[in-house]
């Protein structure tokens, strides 16, 4: 080897290590370095970030004073915005939300006030206004008295107003960063493609109603990377679903199959390939089915007691195959074709009565951004989201097997 090549490999491999190097300092200098902890403290189980810095003093006073008759759980969110950190603590009781509570911290680590960030005034008269718009129940008065939280994300900024009824409802108002245009106080990128005219659904979660009307809501094709996500915003509302779940998935995401049957959510079978069964016969019929649930049962010890055939696709081959229910849907949202978080929306809202099953895709972002939007307005309006079985069980009637159910109505 000439020494002239020699001098190349070295100037490459340079060029290599400083590459790495660099991409670690921008890494460490854009996110501020924290570890997960989890502790049981006076009986609540808590999740809080460690940052080994001064904002832990914060944190910690912070949840030292939490009253476990009132919280049992806490979880948290965490971003990284202009060289603010913004957090967001979660706080539960019996599997609902109860309260939130947020922080900022600049990068002395001090805490901020939300007034550092945007004009406390404009948030308050940001959420009068959708509070009228969207005829919540909801006075200015208590506007005026609510504690105000807010978190902190790349497009937008979500803001809690918590404390300001007897009844500990909880308003939820995701602002995009255009609406603050002029308020704000900290650098952030504007959404393009942002239009004024937009409505923003604003919603409020109400417990203190008591829910009457059930519906199921079904999501097939996983599990996937945006399910246990799913999980959070339905256990947030008390809601339950049943998930038909496809075989390759659940080899794919087997600690995400295990997840969702833990939290006690109910799981059928959707075949292992998503084949429409009508083109096969009774023995490839049966082994695609009980494939499924082989390998289901080899994750989380139990079998899948209800099939929904992919396409909703059955004949009396499929019905001479099974020995579990066929469940298809009443409602379907098209969440696969549209893509389309409003559109999803307006396939539910307005279209669903007590009874219903309601077909979705937990494979989407825009189905789970959908469905943040349906359950508040769904629940303010007296309904309660259930799994299939459940449904159906309230309701007295029973699931027979091979027998086909598209709704409890
Ligand atoms: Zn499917």
């Amino acid at each position: 080897m000439n020494n002239r090549r020699t001098f190349k490999l070295i100037l490459l491999e340079l060029v290599i290590i400083l590459l790495i190097v660099g991409s670690f300092i921008t890494f460490s200098y854009s996110h501020r370095n924290y570890i997960n902890k989890e502790v049981n403290q006076n009986n609540i189980l808590i999740s809080y970030p460690f940052f080994d810095n001064k904002m832990d003093n914060v944190i910690n006073t912070y949840l030292k004073g939490l009253d476990s008759s009132k919280v049992d759980k806490v979880k948290y969110y965490l971003s990284t915005i202009d060289n603010k950190t913004s957090i967001l603590f979660k706080l539960y009781h019996q599997n609902l939300v109860v309260d939130y509570q947020s922080f900022i911290f600049n990068d002395q680590e001090d805490e901020d006030s939300i007034d550092k960030i945007v004009d406390k005034k404009v948030l308050l008269k940001k959420a009068a206004l959708y509070a009228f718009n969207n005829k919540l129940r909801i006075s200015d008065a208590e506007i005026d008295k609510a504690k105000i939280n807010i978190y902190l994300k790349q497009d937008k900024m979500d803001l809690y107003l918590t404390d300001y009824n007897e009844e500990k409802d909880i308003l939820y108002i995701p602002l995009d960063y255009n609406e603050l245009k002029g308020s704000l106080k900290i650098k952030i990128k504007y959404n393009q493609d942002y239009s004024l005219m937009k409505t923003t659904t604003t919603t409020t979660t109400t417990k203190s109603i008591v829910p009457k009307k059930l519906i199921a809501f079904t999501f097939d094709d996983g599990p996937s990377i945006y399910t246990l996500n799913l999980l959070d915003i339905l256990d947030e509302y008390g809601a339950k679903a049943t998930f038909f779940e496809v075989g390759y998935n659940i080899a794919k995401y087997k600690d995400v199959t295990l997840e969702v049957y833990k939290r006690g959510f109910e799981v059928g079978n959707h075949t292992m390939d998503h084949s429409n069964l009508t083109k096969y016969s009774i023995d490839v019929i049966k082994q695609k089915i009980n494939d499924n649930n082989a390998l289901y049962y080899s994750i989380t010890g139990q079998n899948l007691t209800l099939l929904r055939p992919p396409y909703g696709r059955f004949n009396d081959n499929v019905k001479a195959s099974i020995t579990t229910p066929i469940i298809t849907w009443d409602v379907d949202t098209e969440d696969w074709k549209s893509r389309n978080t409003d559109m999803i929306v307006a396939a539910v809202i307005g279209h669903v009565n007590e009874g219903d099953i309601v077909l979705f895709h937990d494979i989407y972002p825009t189905t789970i951004e959908a469905i943040k939007i349906i359950l508040p307005i769904l629940y303010q309006d007296n309904y309660q989201i259930v799994g299939v079985s459940e449904l159906f069980k309230t309701r007295n009637i029973t699931l027979e097997p091979a027998q086909y159910y598209r709704s409890a109505r």
